[in-house]
């Protein structure tokens, strides 16, 4: 049974009616990493996994929620402040929550949900799951007048506000306005965006999941961002978006060694991700993949968020002849994402899973994902 048949029966079983269906996806970022908060620009794209839900308007001022994942049931009044416990459950509250605050309406709705977005691997099931839903209630209750950026930032606040996780804006951006067969290029300082021809004929994108994540003691992320704010300051420029390697090489000596290999990454992944996007246009993937080694060099080596087994799966991916590999995400575990191939592929997974298998004692996931529509209303 396909994830909408199961969802629909699901619904009869519950509320003995049908809803209208309405989905939303994953993501992944091609390239543009620890740019945002730099105010550069990242590449996502929406993913062939999803979170999908059926809905109904019930009549009654609640919301009455099944979770087939997780196998639960939750249910909150539309005028009550006090979160659901259940975690899964907050984050279809908060965008409830979220809508009202912005003046928009949400009546009370029954709905039964279930995706094929692996959680908590870096694809971002959690903005899959808030953009469903905020692009559900916008159709529903609304008459789809809440527009797209509006419902991206109703699911960041509703990670911010009801789920205590401090993101940025991409992943809830990726999950609304992906377009298939198209990447999006988002500038994070203006806010404005274009799409890209994504059509990667004889090759493969594909997630290969190290399952770790290491944590560490010292705030890395708020170490590198202080780096950044602190070139910045020394350049006088509002961030780094605004600065050159010459300007940074002539500060050179008035700052750290440390300060200068961060500031030189985000510098550098800048013109990559534009670099990438002119090789998109002209069709010439390898120059994709050449600019994406480049970026996991300098996470490793000069933003230094990688780990072992990032660098490990990285060179596999090299050994193999992959086109592109690099870290995706923050880093210190989680994916690499590549570009591989298609006579290479089983080549190369083979290969990743026995080696990183025979060295660090479990396989790592393979995810293959195609780049598709965000969030959307689904046909029965
Ligand atoms: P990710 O990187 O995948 O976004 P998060 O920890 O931010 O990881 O979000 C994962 C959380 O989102 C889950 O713990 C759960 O509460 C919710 N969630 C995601 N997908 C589902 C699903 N299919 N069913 C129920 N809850 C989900
Ligand atoms: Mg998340």
């Amino acid at each position: 049974m396909d994830i909408k048949e199961t969802i629909n029966k699901k619904f009869k079983e519950r509320f003995g009616e049908e809803g209208t269906l309405f989905a939303s996806a994953g993501r992944i970022n091609l390239i543009g990493e620890h740019t945002d908060y730099n105010g550069g620009f990242v590449f996502p794209g929406a993913i062939d996994k999803v979170i999908m839900a059926e809905i109904r308007p019930n009549g009654i001022d609640k919301v009455r929620v099944f979770s087939i994942d997780i196998n639960d049931y939750a249910e909150f009044g539309l005028n009550e402040e006090n979160a659901p416990e259940q975690s899964w459950a907050r984050y279809i509250f908060g965008v409830c929550r979220e809508i009202i605050k912005r003046g928009g309406s949400v009546k009370g709705f029954d709905a039964v949900f279930a995706g094929n977005v692996p959680l908590g691997a870096g694809l971002s099931s959690s903005a899959a799951l808030e953009s469903c839903f905020a692009f559900a209630l916008n159709d529903l209750f609304n008459g789809n007048a809440i527009d797209k950026f509006e419902l991206a930032r109703i699911g960041q606040s509703t990670e911010h506000n009801y789920c205590g996780v401090n993101c940025g804006i991409m992943d809830q951006f990726a999950s609304v306005f992906g377009k298939k067969d198209h990447l999006m290029r988002l500038d994070c300082r203006s806010m404005e965006y274009e799409y890209f021809p994504f059509h990667p004929e004889g090759h493969k994108l594909v997630l290969v999941d190290s399952v770790v994540k290491h944590e560490l003691a010292d705030s890395p992320y708020n170490k590198r961002r202080a780096s950044c704010e602190r070139v910045a300051k020394r350049l006088g420029v509002e961030t780094l978006r605004d600065a050159t390697m010459e300007m940074l090489n002539a500060a050179k000596s008035d700052i750290t060694a440390e300060d200068y290999l961060r500031a030189k990454f985000v510098i550098e992944e800048k013109q990559r991700v534009l670099d990438v996007c002119d090789a998109l246009v002209a069709g010439d993937y390898e120059t994709v993949g050449a600019r994406m080694y480049e970026t996991h060099h300098g996470l490793s080596k000069d933003y230094e968020v990688s780990c072992e087994e990032l660098d490990f799966l990285n060179d596999i991916a090299r050994e193999c002849g992959v086109t592109g590999s690099r870290i995706m995400g923050g880093g210190f575990g989680g994916c690499t994402i590549n570009l591989v191939k298609d006579e290479l592929y089983d080549h190369f997974i083979a290969e990743a899973k026995a080696r990183f298998n025979e060295r660090y004692g479990h396989e790592p996931k393979i995810y293959d994902v195609i780049i598709s529509d965000g969030a959307r209303r689904v046909e029965k």
